[in-house]
């Protein structure tokens, strides 16, 4: 139904060399989407990853290395693409344990990472989509930026955020052609998730599997993980024409998560 119907854009996916923004990455450029590709790694198999994406889909795909816990290295990834039609915020990590024990280095780069880089980017990006006559930002924030777990504290102050920086950025565009909106992902099976695995079964004193069966899933109606492939799905509808009238709000795919 979307196939190639971006042709011409140019989409930059922050944290993409892995996850759910590699899986955007993908669907878009599945659409036709000349993409940027970033992260803070500069190894042979990031540019490998954007030759094979290029080769996959007919697109030119780059890869810009860039700390998304630096401002200015966040609007030197906007600038250096040169254009920027399509943003997508998806850049993020995790740490799991109670406040009074949560490493104040670590909240620190949560909140530099998964917050405070979308301002800067979208602050280098809007001008460029201005010009253009056109833009879409699409920030991947979470079912814990509608919600709440323990020993996220800082994870679910940034989501929260996010969701707040969606609504602002949609009210300063809403009379362009520029949309912004946050996509609140359930589980998905990602490294960031696997991650999590361990510390969550050191917290709950519980197997991989009852984390996973337990703490995980059960918070998800579905009792299924949610994909890369539907965030990405997700992203393209968003910067289709059906979607132009969408703009400030939050998509759950979280099966049911935010329906309890
Ligand atoms: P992931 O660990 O697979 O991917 C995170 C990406 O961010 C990687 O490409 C990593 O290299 C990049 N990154 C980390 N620090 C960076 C930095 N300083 N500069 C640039 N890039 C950096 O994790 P994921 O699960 O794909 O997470 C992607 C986004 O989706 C995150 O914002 C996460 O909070 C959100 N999310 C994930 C889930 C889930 O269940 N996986 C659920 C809800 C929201």
């Amino acid at each position: 139904m979307f196939e190639r119907f971006l042709g011409g854009k140019t989409a930059i996916v922050t944290g993409s060399n892995s996850g759910i923004g590699l899986g955007v990455a993908r669907q878009l450029a599945r659409a036709g989407a000349d993409i940027v590709l970033n992260s803070f790694t500069d190894r042979p198999e990031d540019h490998q990853l954007a030759q094979n994406l290029a080769e996959e889909h007919g697109v030119t795909v780059r890869y810009v290395k860039a700390d998304m816990s630096k401002g200015d290295e966040c609007r030197a990834l906007i600038q250096q693409a040169g254009r920027c039609d399509i943003l997508v915020n998806n850049a993020g990590i995790q740490h799991v344990a109670p406040i009074p024990d949560f490493p104040i280095e670590k909240w620190d780069s949560i909140i530099a990472i998964n917050l405070t880089s979308a301002f800067h980017t979208t602050a280098a990006a809007l001008p460029m989509m201005r010009a253009a006559g056109w833009g879409r930002v699409i920030n991947i924030a979470s079912a814990h930026g509608l919600t709440a777990s323990a020993f996220k504290s800082a994870y679910v102050a940034a989501k929260h955020g996010i969701v707040g920086f969606t609504k602002v950025t949609a009210l300063e565009t809403a009379r362009e052609q520029i949309t912004c909106n946050a996509i609140c992902p359930g589980y998905v099976l990602t490294p960031l998730v696997e991650a999590q695995i361990p510390d969550s079964m050191k917290e709950y004193n519980m197997t991989r599997d009852e984390v996973i069966r337990n703490v995980m899933l059960e918070r998800q109606p579905s009792k299924e993980f949610a994909t890369v492939e539907q965030m990405g799905d997700t992203a393209v509808f968003l910067c289709s024409d059906a979607a132009a009238q969408i703009t400030g709000t939050t998509i759950s795919v979280d099966g049911g998560w935010t329906a309890l």
